[in-house]
């Protein structure tokens, strides 16, 4: 499915689209949170892309491992820490390998989205990533025995309906919870992001 050359290019590529999306993300951000979770992406994946190079002969895990700290270290807000975690978790998932099949892939989105559960202390509906997060992980392990492309295009409809779910739910985790039910008809700047990064998987993949 992919080795370490294609992580990288995905990273550059996830790159571009945050970078792409980010007044987006930022926009999203504005009534229910600080205006800044594009910002705060953008800036941490812009730190990423100037290691890449570096990275080339490495590890799916030392790569994805890299990731998680210079998003630890760059982005500020929740999402740094949470997003962070999620690729250190992730690279300790995929320590040593050079090579990753659908199955390797989806241990690793596990091990990603449980590391971001046990941070952040969110549970699904709360109104964050996470309801992009695991429902679409649900989709892909029941596609786990098809392709790559279609076991990430289930991934990315079921995000896309994660997203459009917490329109209509009161987030009760993060800067959002301090609105209560005030937050309900704004759509979660976070489960945005998740499901751009899925979607740019599925397209280099
Ligand atoms: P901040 O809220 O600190 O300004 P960002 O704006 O970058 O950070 O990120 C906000 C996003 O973080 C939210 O849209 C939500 O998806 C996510 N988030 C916030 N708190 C949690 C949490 N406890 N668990 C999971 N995701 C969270
Ligand atoms: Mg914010």
């Amino acid at each position: 499915m992919a080795d370490s050359k294609k992580v990288i290019q995905i990273l550059r590529a996830i790159g571009s689209k945050i970078e792409e999306e980010k007044d987006y993300l930022t926009k999203l951000d504005q009534p229910i949170g600080d205006s800044d979770h594009g910002i705060n992406m953008a800036r941490g994946f812009g730190e990423v892309e100037k290691k890449l190079d570096d990275l080339a002969d490495k590890d799916i895990g030392t790569i994805l491992k890299t990731v998680g700290m210079t998003l630890v270290s760059t982005v500020g807000g929740a999402s740094g820490p949470l997003y962070g975690s999620a690729f250190l978790k992730a690279g300790m998932a995929a320590a040593g390998k050079t090579e990753m099949n659908v199955q390797d892939f989806l241990e690793i989105m596990d091990t990603a989205i449980q590391a971001v559960q046990q941070r952040g202390k969110a549970v699904l509906d709360e109104k964050t990533m996470l309801d992009a997060m695991i429902p679409s992980l649900e989709a892909m392990k029941a596609e786990a025995s098809e392709d790559a492309k279609t076991v990430l295009k289930k991934g990315v409809e079921a995000a896309w309906k994660g997203v459009e779910h917490t329109k209509d739910i009161i987030a009760t985790k993060g800067r959002a919870s301090y609105l209560g039910e005030r937050s309900i008809g704004h759509q979660d700047p976070g489960a945005t992001s998740y499901s751009y990064i899925l979607e740019v998987i599925s397209q280099q993949i």
